[in-house]
């Protein structure tokens, strides 16, 4: 471990982005302290896939990091589909199929998409690649490998941040729901999509204070792989598939070393997420009925409409919410930064949001533990840099990923045309996942010397 330095960083949230980051600032010697609204560490939902960058910010981040993933990893259980990021199904209508889809008439207001629906459809079976595939991890049992990579004494619990108030020497209070207080020289806001350091940092006012709803939402299940098997057949439930339709879209993929296939059904709503679901929108997620999944999914393939059948009848909805209408104007003021979905909550239609995430941890990591930083005033300077250079690659992602979605569910020009979604996913799916990490680190490192050497 490298010489420690003379500041101290508190970390306020515990999800993917506060744990990785712990991890890679504490194993490069950097004084930090977590504070975690929860009881203690947790996810919620199944599954959550990982994209080369991620892979490679993992590496960065800590091997440790690397290694707990690639004990939980699953990826597609054929060998002939390592490379298969998804195989996409025209999943409308399906002729011959059990469940006479094809016979159920579909009419629905929030079919929005340019073209019209009877336009020539490339049936059967597409591929995207990726050069590392499908990976898909149980997002809980990712957690549980990582906790331990972080000292027990560095990490509180039952601490919300409420307020955060400079000090005279330069140094920051944070204040927590429970009346108790701690102090750092700077802090790193992990707290999620509702980030309340976000909104300390941009101020009530601002709109980026609340995330938006996209009109998105998803049902999530997981269910045993043999009942998969029976319902959709061997190749395409060990291996993970988007079925794509108008206004839906289904992704499956198989987690816990292929026991369990994980569901997540998208559709889009017309209604806001309160009349929809009569919650604040404090709460992202909503009790529900399977009936209910099946029903917004009428018209749909027989393997959608098999699987939904599998999963509990008691579901969650998910609320999709984001950043990309009102983006925070910057990840960074003085000594307090934000990152991860704190910073550019997206919505999931890249897969990418929490590799993102890890993205943020390994660049914030490796300025903090550059040589050149040895003061406080130094780390205010990172953060300045953090935020100027990971900016557009984290709001580029929550635009890209909401046009994804709108691809995925036939709301663009491309209509039902996979040729042409193909075409613009590719180019997506690169611009996002197939990064050199390791090059962005050492260009990031590069402009925060100069700006260092500039100042002084
Ligand atoms: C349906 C769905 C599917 C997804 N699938 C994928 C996928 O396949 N691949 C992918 O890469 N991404 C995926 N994502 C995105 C991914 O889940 C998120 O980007 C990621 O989990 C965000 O992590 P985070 O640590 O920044 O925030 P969070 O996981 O929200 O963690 C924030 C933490 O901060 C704590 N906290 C909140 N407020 C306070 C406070 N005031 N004080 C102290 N602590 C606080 C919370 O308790 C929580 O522990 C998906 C998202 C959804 C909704």
């Amino acid at each position: 471990m490298a010489t420690r330095k003379p500041f101290e960083i508190a970390i306020v949230g515990g999800g993917i982005t506060g744990l990785t980051l712990a991890i890679a600032l504490h194993h490069r010697g950097i004084k930090i302290q977590i504070y975690e609204a929860a009881k203690a560490f947790g996810e919620i939902g199944a599954g959550v896939s990982f994209n080369a960058n991620a892979v490679g910010s993992m590496k960065i981040c800590h091997d440790e990091v690397y290694d707990a993933f690639l004990k939980v990893r699953t990826r597609n259980l054929w060998p002939s589909k390592e490379k298969v990021w998804f195989d996409y199904h025209d999943a409308f209508g399906d002729e011959g199929d059990e469940l006479e889809a094809s016979k159920v008439v579909y009419v629905s207001s929030r079919l929005k998409y340019s073209s019209p629906f009877e336009q020539s459809a490339d049936d059967g079976l597409q591929t995207i690649y990726s050069s590392i595939g499908q990976n898909g991890v149980h997002r809980a049992r990712y957690l549980e490998s990582l906790i331990h990579l972080v000292p027990d004494e560095l990490c509180h619990f039952n601490k919300r941040l409420k307020d955060i108030v400079q000090t005279d020497a330069g140094r920051s209070t944070l204040h927590f729901a429970d009346g108790s207080t701690a102090e750092a020289d700077a802090i790193i806001g992990c707290d999620g999509i509702k980030s309340n350091v976000r909104r300390l940092l941009h101020g009530d006012d601002h709109p980026c204070a609340q995330p938006t709803f996209t009109h998105k939402i998803a049902y999530r299940g997981v269910v045993p792989m043999e009942q998969a098997i029976k319902a959709v057949g061997e190749e395409r439930a060990s291996n993970a598939c988007m079925h794509l339709g108008p206004g839906g879209h289904m992704l499956t993929f198989p987690v816990n070393h292929g026991q369990t296939l994980n569901i997540v059904a998208f559709t889009t709503k017309d209604e806001d997420w309160t009349t929809l679901t009569g919650q604040s929108s404090d709460k992202l997620t909503a009790p529900t009925k399977r009936e209910k999944a099946i029903k917004d999914f009428a018209g749909f393939s027989g393997d959608v409409q098999r699987l939904l059948r599998l999963t509990a009848e008691d579901l969650d909805i998910w609320a999709i919410f984001h950043l990309g209408d009102n983006p925070p104007p910057s990840y960074a003021k003085g000594n307090i930064a934000i990152l991860g979905d704190a910073a550019h909550a997206t919505s999931p239609h890249h897969g990418a949001g929490a590799g993102m995430c890890i993205e943020d941890s390994a660049v914030m990591a490796e300025l903090l533990a550059d040589t050149a930083v040895q003061t406080r005033e130094d780390v205010e300077v990172v953060f300045a840099t953090f935020s100027e250079l990971r900016k557009e690659r984290g709001d580029g992602l929550v635009q890209s990923s909401a046009r994804q979605g709108r691809i995925y569910e036939w709301q663009t020009e491309y209509g039902r045309d996979f040729g042409m979604q193909e075409e613009e996913i590719k180019k997506r799916n690169a611009r996002i996942g197939e990064v050199d990490v390791g090059k962005l680190v050492e260009d990031a490192r590069e402009v925060l010397r100069k700006r260092l050497a500039d100042r002084s």
